[in-house]
């Protein structure tokens, strides 16, 4: 399955990575709720990809949210 991180401000591609199996731990996903889980991740099954919505370093930076914890932590967990 491929996994693409898109910034949700932006729209710029952050990053894809390409995993046999999304292992929910090791990205984070356990931590999420169900409605940030929504918000966040959208599973393309047919196509077998995955888009993960988070914030670009240069959007994080240009909305002052760097030194902002709840939401450098929720970035942080999804790299
Ligand atoms: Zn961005």
């Amino acid at each position: 399955m491929k996994i693409y991180y898109t910034c949700e401000h932006c729209g710029e591609a952050i990053d894809m990575i390409e995993v046999d199996k999304v292992d929910e731990v090791k990205f984070g996903f356990d931590c999420l709720t169900a409605d940030e889980r929504q918000d966040i991740i959208k599973i393309d099954s047919l196509a077998n990809v995955m888009y993960v919505y988070s914030l670009c370093d240069e959007c994080i930076e240009s909305l002052g949210l760097a030194n902002e914890g709840e939401t450098e932590q929720k970035v942080n967990l999804l790299h």
